[in-house]
């Protein structure tokens, strides 16, 4: 059990494209090749609809270009307070904004809520105070918890009367569409979504994010802020064409589901044992936890590797797209054996 899913390595069906891309010779550059075209044909054949597409290598500059392009530098951006955006993006969005403000939010799960999002816009109307411009909202959220049809339509609905723009940090996308068991639209353009980071990295890529823009005249000059920002890949195929490899036989959907399911499969080992916490609602491909700190002690000695957040003994234990049932097994079985170590039940 890995601490992310960019322990993994690249999904047979996106390394199998890399390599068609590669046997076909010579290509125009900059995103002007075959397979690049295709890429973005399948992607709004996905979403069923006409949207501007952009690959960038990850997803903080995936997240930070986007926000940039919908801001000014003296409006703001309205996120949660443990949104990727500002905890893990080093100053990126602000950056690439020339100086638009994050101004953060709490909300249970790891989520905004329209209460909270309608608070931080009506606090200061003066121009003393940057003034808000977007709403950002992660789907699946960095607690491994999800917003459904109904409330991002509900912020969304917010947003549009506070003329706010919706961006969604979709690192996890994919797993949010699994778990909610509905149509890409449904969660994005259709909810009133403008801009979506669609993550291919955690899905089984070897590198690279897509920005989906539903609003395409949020993408005028987009281009020339991925240059700008040296995200600009000059070998585009290299980067559009493993996409082709997820987006065949919805390839993308089952990496996620099955990344879902060997979580669910974790959460339902953790559940059982007295020693051990449940954090957040298990919605995606993640189990939070609260283990006592001997096992968090053994476990690493035994090699496992995970990320630790929120002070003592909160463990995140994320599943991949090729995480296996016997792998989930095994790192159960450990905890339950450390556990029962320090505390006989
Ligand atoms: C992983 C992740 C990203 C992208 O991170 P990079 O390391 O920049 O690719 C963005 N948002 C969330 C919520 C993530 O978990």
């Amino acid at each position: 059990m890995s601490c992310t899913e960019n322990y993994a390595g690249i999904c047979p069906a996106a390394l199998d494209y890399f390599q068609q891309a590669n046997n076909s010779g010579h290509e125009l550059a900059y995103g002007d090749d075959i397979w690049t075209q295709k890429v973005c044909d399948a992607l709004r054949d996905l979403f069923q609809t006409d949207c501007e597409v952009f690959f960038v290598f990850n997803g903080t500059a995936a997240n930070s270009l986007a926000l940039s392009a919908l801001c000014q530098s003296y409006h703001s951006v309205i996120c949660h307070e443990l949104a990727h955006i500002e905890t893990d993006e080093c100053g990126g969005p602000e950056f690439f904004s020339n100086g638009s403000k994050l101004l953060v939010g709490k909300g249970e799960n790891g989520k905004l809520t329209p209460d909270t999002i309608e608070a931080i816009v009506t606090k200061r109307s003066d121009l003393h105070f940057p003034k808000p411009k977007v709403v950002s909202i992660t789907q699946a959220t960095e607690v491994g918890s999800v917003y459904s049809v109904e409330e991002i339509r509900a912020i969304a609905a917010i947003a549009k009367r506070r003329h706010l723009k919706l961006h969604m940090d979709g690192a996890r996308f994919a797993n949010a569409v699994a778990s909610l068991n509905v149509h890409p639209s449904e969660i994005t353009w259709r909810a009133g979504v403008d801009v979506l980071c669609f993550g291919g990295t955690k899905n089984g890529l070897p590198i690279g994010e897509a920005v989906v823009f539903f609003d395409t005249h949020l993408a005028e000059d987009f281009a020339y802020r991925v240059k700008q920002a040296g995200q600009l890949a000059s070998k585009m195929r290299y980067l559009s064409a493993p996409w082709l490899g997820l987006l065949e036989n919805n390839t993308w959907l089952s990496n996620a589901q099955h990344a879902n399911a060997m979580a669910e499969r974790l959460y339902l080992y953790l559940k059982e044992l007295p020693q051990v916490r449940i954090m957040f609602p298990r919605q995606a491909n993640a189990v939070f936890a609260e283990l006592p700190l001997p096992v968090i002690k053994g476990l690493q000695a035994k090699g496992w590797r995970f990320h630790q957040f929120i002070g003592a003994g909160g463990c995140r234990f994320m599943c991949a797209w090729d995480t296996q049932e016997e792998t989930v097994t095994r790192f159960a079985a450990d905890i339950k054996q450390l556990s029962e170590a320090i505390e006989p039940v």
